[in-house]
């Protein structure tokens, strides 16, 4: 049975995920930006994992990037398929939504996982995130169960869900909404226009030494390196692997980051090096 692991990753969360399920299946491990400028994507292995974090949950949490990657699969039928999202608990709607995209092409979303790990703009403290990353290891096993028995099946927090969102669904919504808009600077409403808006909120302070490693860690090459400076060009995915990854915690911008921790979120285990996708 073959297996290959499609992961998208501003921080390492969901890379360390994709890895570790990519080892314990003896899986092939592929990086979603590496194959997002094909017109058509056909990946032959017999069981597709996709692995991705989840952005603004209460609209649909679905990465713009995992949209075109997914709605470009072809020959999707008779394949396992499943998803893994992380995010910080909730994922119903996301899930709803891969799913309904990879129908649209043929296939049918066998199951999909929910992996809370920390928020890469106000982590929890340390204690917590080990928590978190202990937790992860324990869920790796029962995936690995459901894969190799190609068992069918959803855990998803949907009490979290029905009880505590629900009900403030729409005005989360357009507080969400409203948000984007400030960091975009615009009155758009579709997600498709509004997020690569968003990083016309990020700028930089006197300490950017123009080191460019924020350009070779954005993962759709949204920045280009001009006058020994950053400059932003506009379709950014909202990763803030940008942010994270800086050496000196330069890049600033509308988002509220935790500023209690000076450094940057990124997970432990993973690599500068890892980030980068492109020579
Ligand atoms: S990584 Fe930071 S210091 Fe380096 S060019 Fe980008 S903003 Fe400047
Ligand atoms: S510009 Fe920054 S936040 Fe936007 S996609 Fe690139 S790395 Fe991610």
């Amino acid at each position: 049975m073959s297996t290959t692991i499609c992961y998208f990753s501003g921080t390492g969360n969901s890379l360390i995920v994709a890895r570790d399920i990519a080892e314990k299946t003896n899986g092939t491990l592929v990086p979603i930006p590496s194959l997002i400028e094909k017109e058509r994507i056909v990946i032959e292995s017999e069981v597709i994992g996709i692995v991705f974090p989840v952005y603004h949950a209460i609209l649909d949490g679905l990465p713009l990037i995992i949209k075109r990657f997914v709605k470009k699969m072809d020959n999707l039928n008779s394949k396992y398929i499943f998803v893994v999202c992380t995010c910080q608990g909730f994922s119903r709607l996301t899930i709803n939504k891969v799913s309904e995209i990879i129908k649209s092409r043929g296939g049918q979303l066998s199951a999909g996982f929910t992996i809370p790990m920390p928020n890469n703009k106000k982590p929890p403290k340390i204690e917590r995130q080990q928590k978190l990353y202990n937790n992860w290891k324990n869920k790796l096993e029962i995936i690995y169960q459901y894969i190799n028995a190609r068992k069918k099946g959803r855990f998803e927090n949907t009490i979290f869900y029905n009880i505590l969102l629900a009900p403030f669904g729409s005005r989360l919504r357009n507080k969400t909404i409203n948000l984007l808009n400030n960091l975009a600077n615009t009155n758009d409403c579709q997600l498709e226009s509004l997020i690569p808006l968003t990083d016309r909120s990020f700028f930089v302070d006197e300490s950017c030494n123009g080191c460019g490693i924020c350009a070779k860690v954005c993962p759709v090459s949204d920045i280009k390196i001009i006058n020994n400076k950053p400059v932003w060009q506009n379709h950014c995915e909202s990763c803030l692997a940008c942010i994270n990854w800086c050496p000196n915690g330069a890049i600033k911008g509308s988002i509220k980051l935790n500023e209690k921790i000076p450094v940057r979120y990124h997970y432990p285990d993973v690599k500068l090096s890892d980030m980068f996708l492109r020579d």
